[in-house]
């Protein structure tokens, strides 16, 4: 239950924790919806909407890509329980599954946010503008370099 000492950057709390490794480590309290040995899910103090969680490893890491491979697929299958329980709780028409990583990241401890949706909620999520590719043969390259760069043992 002691969070591990982190790998890499964090804001300076008074305790030098970051506001998710101290929820974890139980000394700054939150609506927990789920715990065990791996992680936590608890609600977002200031959510989009209500019923939105935040999806947390113990284990203080930074990013997606730090989640150790072992624990890659209890994670996800736990965001797709949260997601349904967030529908289910709600009342939602759908939801928005999402990790922001570095940009847009408000706490350097990776978060999986589960927020419910409903259809004209005004929300002002935009993937936008489109930057549509030039021509097929950029598009063929940058399918190639990313292909290139997906290692089949993991990274
Ligand atoms: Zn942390």
């Amino acid at each position: 239950m002691t969070p591990v000492p982190p790998r890499s950057r964090r804001p300076a709390g008074e305790d030098g924790l970051d506001t998710f490794c101290r929820i974890v480590a139980g000394s700054l309290p939150a609506a927990v919806v789920h715990s065990d040995d791996a992680t936590v899910a608890f609600l977002d103090h200031r959510p989009l909407f209500p019923g939105h969680v935040l999806l947390v490893p113990r284990v203080h890491i930074a990013v997606l890509a730090d989640l150790p491979p072992s624990d890659v697929d209890s994670f996800f299958r736990l965001a797709q329980r949260l997601d349904v329980a967030v529908e289910r709780a709600t009342g939602s028409d759908g939801s928005l599954v999402l990790v922001n990583n570095r940009v847009s990241q408000s706490v350097p401890h990776l978060h999986l946010h589960v927020i419910p949706r409903r259809f004209r909620d005004g929300l002002r999520f935009w993937l936008g503008p489109r930057r549509p590719y030039r021509s097929p043969d950029e598009m063929d390259q940058m399918a190639a370099a990313i292909r290139n760069h997906l290692d089949p043992t993991g990274f």
